[in-house]
Protein backbone atom coordinates (compact mmCIF):
# COMPACT_ATOMS: atom_id res chain seq x y z
CA UNK A 1 0.00 0.00 0.00
CA UNK A 2 1.70 3.59 -0.45
CA UNK A 3 1.94 6.22 1.84
CA UNK A 4 1.57 9.81 1.76
CA UNK A 5 6.18 9.22 1.69
CA UNK A 6 6.02 6.56 -1.03
CA UNK A 7 4.84 6.02 -4.10
CA UNK A 8 2.84 3.22 -5.43
CA UNK A 9 5.75 0.82 -6.08
CA UNK A 10 8.15 2.46 -3.86
CA UNK A 11 10.92 4.61 -3.67
CA UNK A 12 13.80 2.07 -5.10
CA UNK A 13 14.65 2.23 -8.99
CA UNK A 14 12.75 -0.58 -9.62
CA UNK A 15 9.31 1.59 -8.44
CA UNK A 16 10.44 4.01 -11.57
CA UNK A 17 10.53 0.96 -13.27
CA UNK A 18 6.84 -0.24 -12.38
CA UNK A 19 5.52 3.13 -13.09
CA UNK A 20 7.44 3.46 -16.30
CA UNK A 21 9.14 6.47 -15.26
CA UNK A 22 12.23 5.37 -16.80
CA UNK A 23 12.66 2.31 -20.03
CA UNK A 24 13.37 -0.80 -18.92
CA UNK A 25 12.39 -4.34 -21.28
CA UNK A 26 9.60 -5.79 -19.95
CA UNK A 27 9.10 -9.06 -20.56
CA UNK A 28 5.97 -10.12 -18.98
CA UNK A 29 3.46 -7.96 -16.85
CA UNK A 30 0.34 -8.74 -14.75
CA UNK A 31 -1.98 -7.30 -11.80
CA UNK A 32 1.33 -8.82 -9.39
CA UNK A 33 4.11 -8.25 -10.72
CA UNK A 34 6.30 -7.87 -13.59
CA UNK A 35 9.73 -9.39 -15.60
CA UNK A 36 12.19 -7.03 -17.31
CA UNK A 37 15.20 -7.81 -18.67
CA UNK A 38 18.73 -7.11 -16.13
CA UNK A 39 20.54 -3.55 -17.71
CA UNK A 40 23.87 -5.74 -16.81
CA UNK A 41 23.17 -9.65 -18.04
CA UNK A 42 25.34 -11.91 -16.24
CA UNK A 43 24.31 -14.54 -18.48
CA UNK A 44 22.69 -14.62 -22.45
CA UNK A 45 19.41 -14.56 -20.69
CA UNK A 46 18.90 -12.43 -17.34
CA UNK A 47 16.31 -11.17 -16.67
CA UNK A 48 14.04 -10.08 -13.04
CA UNK A 49 11.29 -11.13 -11.55
CA UNK A 50 9.46 -8.05 -9.20
CA UNK A 51 6.32 -7.74 -7.03
CA UNK A 52 4.40 -4.56 -7.96
CA UNK A 53 4.21 -4.35 -3.58
CA UNK A 54 7.65 -2.66 -3.23
CA UNK A 55 8.98 -5.44 -0.23
CA UNK A 56 12.70 -4.60 0.61
CA UNK A 57 14.16 -8.03 0.48
CA UNK A 58 12.93 -11.59 1.10
CA UNK A 59 14.28 -11.41 4.60
CA UNK A 60 11.63 -8.53 5.23
CA UNK A 61 8.48 -10.80 3.52
CA UNK A 62 5.56 -11.19 5.87
CA UNK A 63 3.19 -14.23 6.59
CA UNK A 64 1.03 -11.98 4.32
CA UNK A 65 3.57 -12.42 1.40
CA UNK A 66 3.30 -16.46 1.02
CA UNK A 67 1.00 -16.16 -1.84
CA UNK A 68 3.02 -13.22 -3.82
CA UNK A 69 5.97 -15.26 -3.62
CA UNK A 70 4.43 -18.22 -4.49
CA UNK A 71 3.23 -16.66 -7.76
CA UNK A 72 6.58 -14.70 -8.06
CA UNK A 73 8.15 -18.10 -8.64
CA UNK A 74 5.44 -19.77 -10.94
CA UNK A 75 6.26 -16.72 -12.92
CA UNK A 76 9.75 -16.87 -13.10
CA UNK A 77 9.41 -20.67 -14.54
CA UNK A 78 6.65 -19.57 -17.16
CA UNK A 79 8.82 -16.27 -18.35
CA UNK A 80 11.75 -19.25 -18.51
CA UNK A 81 9.75 -21.48 -20.35
CA UNK A 82 8.87 -18.49 -22.88
CA UNK A 83 12.40 -17.47 -22.56
CA UNK A 84 13.50 -20.92 -24.34
CA UNK A 85 15.39 -21.82 -20.89
CA UNK A 86 15.04 -25.26 -22.37
CA UNK A 87 18.26 -26.99 -20.41
CA UNK A 88 17.86 -25.25 -17.30
CA UNK A 89 17.78 -22.01 -15.23
CA UNK A 90 19.21 -20.59 -12.03
CA UNK A 91 16.60 -18.30 -10.07
CA UNK A 92 18.72 -16.13 -7.12
CA UNK A 93 17.20 -13.81 -4.50
CA UNK A 94 20.21 -11.87 -3.20
CA UNK A 95 19.35 -10.54 0.38
CA UNK A 96 21.15 -8.10 2.40
CA UNK A 97 24.78 -7.05 2.48
CA UNK A 98 26.31 -10.87 2.51
CA UNK A 99 23.95 -11.55 -0.43
CA UNK A 100 25.49 -8.72 -2.18
CA UNK A 101 21.81 -7.27 -2.55
CA UNK A 102 21.93 -3.64 -4.62
CA UNK A 103 18.37 -2.56 -4.69
CA UNK A 104 15.93 -3.02 -1.96
CA UNK A 105 13.04 -4.39 -3.33
CA UNK A 106 12.52 -7.94 -3.36
CA UNK A 107 13.53 -9.54 -6.94
CA UNK A 108 13.91 -13.06 -8.57
CA UNK A 109 17.31 -13.05 -10.87
CA UNK A 110 16.76 -16.13 -13.35
CA UNK A 111 19.71 -16.57 -15.57
CA UNK A 112 20.17 -19.34 -18.37
CA UNK A 113 21.09 -19.93 -21.47
CA UNK A 114 24.64 -20.71 -20.74
CA UNK A 115 26.73 -23.76 -18.24
CA UNK A 116 26.60 -21.71 -14.97
CA UNK A 117 28.70 -23.30 -11.70
CA UNK A 118 28.48 -23.87 -8.35
CA UNK A 119 29.43 -22.91 -5.42
CA UNK A 120 28.36 -19.05 -6.53
CA UNK A 121 31.22 -16.73 -6.03
P1 LIG B 1 20.78 -7.22 -6.68
O1 LIG B 1 22.25 -6.93 -6.67
O2 LIG B 1 20.43 -8.65 -6.41
O3 LIG B 1 20.03 -6.26 -5.80
O4 LIG B 1 20.31 -7.02 -8.17
C1 LIG B 1 19.91 -5.81 -8.72
C2 LIG B 1 19.92 -5.99 -10.20
O5 LIG B 1 19.18 -4.95 -10.78
C3 LIG B 1 21.31 -5.99 -10.84
O6 LIG B 1 21.54 -7.20 -11.52
C4 LIG B 1 21.26 -4.79 -11.78
O7 LIG B 1 21.97 -4.99 -12.97
C5 LIG B 1 19.77 -4.65 -12.01
N1 LIG B 1 19.32 -3.32 -12.38
C6 LIG B 1 19.60 -2.16 -11.76
N2 LIG B 1 19.00 -1.14 -12.38
C7 LIG B 1 18.32 -1.67 -13.43
C8 LIG B 1 17.50 -1.13 -14.46
N3 LIG B 1 17.25 0.20 -14.55
N4 LIG B 1 16.98 -1.97 -15.37
C9 LIG B 1 17.22 -3.29 -15.30
N5 LIG B 1 17.98 -3.87 -14.34
C10 LIG B 1 18.53 -3.07 -13.43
Amino acid sequence: MASATEPEGGNTIFGKIIRKEIPSDIIYEDEQCLAFKDINPQAPVHFLVIPKKPIPGLSKATEEDIPLLGHLMFIAQKVAKEQKLENGFRVVVNDGSDGCQTVFHVHLHVLGKRQLSWPPG
